[in-house]
């Protein structure tokens, strides 16, 4: 990878955040040789830990990110990521264990700014992953230094890699170019898959879901698709297995596999690359990093492009207003990102939200019974869906929870991760709580919406009978008498007591009034 990518990526990412708080963003690359071998998901993430801290906390200032080589060794270097900023600082008693998990600088920070306390601690564990360390200097009211280190192998420069396109110009160009290729997405997790639908639809690429790997075999025996997004972890037949199947008919070049997998180890990467995948989108997948992987690997060729764009720009309405205002209230919720991952869909991500809530339920009562029987490989698989999903609807909090529970159990089974299972516990049932009172608001709200457009457009309609004396005011009238008095109350009589009388224009009279005095 380049180290200008990772850069990019994160000012993408940041840029609009940054500017808001009126912060600027600066990268220095130093003396980092350009091209490198390592995990550039592990190291993005760890830097994206850092720069969220350090927009959270800084209220003025520059942010900078520096990289910089401490030592080189053959071919290997010892590279120092680094993340300072000029916001609030931390306390001397309180940088010795800031590190640990759950640590906040108070609890008041957790009120004011909400957050996990996990960030750093997966950071940490990134880095040890990554044969590196972590550490922070910082000064109460002057700013704070976060670095890790990593050793990272001499690459090779890319040339299939497109650092230049940026996002808007990758959504433009599948747009213009790549509208209405098939694409199959070959998911379990009815949540992922509409997540991926959506995205997909916003560019206008068709898209057809596979529940599992079987019924992708089958349907590309069936149909011709241009590329397949395909998850690892399915039941049925998992994706590696559905690759090797597909591969008898099809190779790289007739129709690109592209694996989405959460998974952050190498290894389950190389797996997908070793049974003939194309390549490999991080989940949650990001939309510019979905996007530009298609770019990358859609075949080049005449699409016939027939399909309905998704009209992403849905906050014109009020509706969408009074959810959009809601779910920002619920402070587990990251809702940009979530709703960007919707195509900025308001009704499908409350929606997505309400389902992964049915899931989470299920899904993590039974990872405790089988994390109590022992059976931790079942259990990893459990917790597995409710990571991409929650990373995919901005839960952030419960996404990095469960990304450490995960790392952990890799790491070490036995360890048996009491409080942090009891805080994922706990947010899981927040975010419960907080989204069945959303609902219920907004059901009541839906509701009374829908009764006063049926009333109002039934009484349209009696008006227009009436006021062309058309008799079937009559009849149309015995039909929204029930409804009408449920606003109307004891007007309608009067109402109902002109049309009996084929008084017309009285009870033309009569509604004009009432509408008038309740609209
Ligand atoms: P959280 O999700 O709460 O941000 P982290 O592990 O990322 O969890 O951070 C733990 C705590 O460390 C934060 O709540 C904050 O008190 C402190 N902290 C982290 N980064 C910074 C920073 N750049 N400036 C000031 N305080 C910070």
């Amino acid at each position: 990878f380049s180290i200008d990518k990772i850069f990019e990526n994160l000012a993408n990412m940041l840029t609009e955040q940054t500017k808001i708080k009126g912060l600027n963003l600066i990268f220095y690359s130093n003396d980092v040789p350009p091209w490198l071998k390592g995990d550039i998901t592990r190291i993005q993430q760890a830097l994206m830990n850092y720069l969220s801290n350090a927009i959270k906390f800084s209220a003025h200032g520059n942010i900078e990110v520096n990289a910089k080589v401490l030592e080189t060794k053959a071919s290997k270097f010892f590279i120092e990521f680094s993340v300072s900023d000029q916001g609030c600082g931390i306390s001397q008693e309180k940088l010795n264990h800031i590190f640990k998990a759950f640590q906040q600088e108070d609890t008041s920070t957790t009120r004011k700014f909400g957050g996990s306390g996990l960030g750093l601690t997966i950071t940490k564990q990134l880095a040890k992953l990554m044969n590196g360390h972590v550490g922070v200097e910082s000064k109460l009211g002057e700013g704070s230094k976060f670095w890790f280190t990593v050793w990272l192998k001499q690459g090779e420069e890319n040339v299939s890699s497109d650092n230049t396109i940026n996002e808007l110009h990758n959504e433009q160009k599948l747009l213009d170019s790549y509208q209405g290729a098939n694409i199959l997405v070959v998911e379990d997790n009815e949540i992922n898959a509409e997540v991926a639908q959506l995205l997909l639809a916003s560019v206008g690429l068709k898209v057809e879901i596979a529940k599992n790997g079987q019924q992708a075999v089958e349907k590309v025996n069936k149909k011709v698709f241009d590329l397949v997004l395909m998850d690892i972890q399915m039941p049925v037949m998992d994706g590696l297995q559905a690759t090797v199947q597909i591969r008898l008919n099809y190779d790289k070049v007739s129709l690109p596999i592209l694996a989405m997998s959460a998974s952050a180890f190498n290894e389950d990467r190389q797996a997908c690359i070793d049974v003939g995948m194309n390549d490999f989108v991080a989940k949650p997948v990001s939309p510019n990093n979905l996007f530009s992987k298609l770019l990358k690997w859609l075949p080049s060729k005449q699409y016939s492009n027939s399909t309905v764009l998704i009209d992403s720009n849905h906050l014109k309405n009020k509706k969408d207003a009074a959810i959009h205002k809601q779910l920002q209230s619920i402070t587990l919720l990251h809702v940009e990102t979530g709703l960007k991952n919707c195509a900025g869909n308001l009704q499908n991500y409350l929606a997505l939200l309400t389902k992964f809530d049915e899931m989470q339920k299920g899904s993590f009562a039974q990872f405790k019974r089988q994390l109590a029987s022992s059976l931790f490989e079942e259990a990893k698989l459990s917790i597995h869906a409710l990571k991409g999903a929650s990373g995919n609807l901005g839960l952030d909090s419960i996404y990095k929870e469960i990304q450490l529970l995960e790392n952990n159990l890799a790491i070490d089974p036995q360890n048996n991760n009491e409080e942090l299972i009891a805080r994922l516990a706990c947010d899981l049932q927040r975010f419960s709580q907080a989204l069945n009172e959303l609902e219920l608001s907004d059901l009541a709200q839906a509701k009374t919406q829908h009764n006063t457009i049926n009333i109002d457009k039934a009484l349209e309609k009696l008006s227009a009978l009436l006021s062309i004396d058309d008799a079937k005011a009559n009849e149309y009238f015995d039909t929204i008498a029930d409804e009408l008095s449920n606003t109307y109350g004891a007007k309608v009589k009067e109402i109902k007591r002109h049309i009996d009388n084929f008084d017309y224009l009285l009870a033309l009279e009569v509604i004009a009034r009432t509408k008038h005095t309740l609209f």
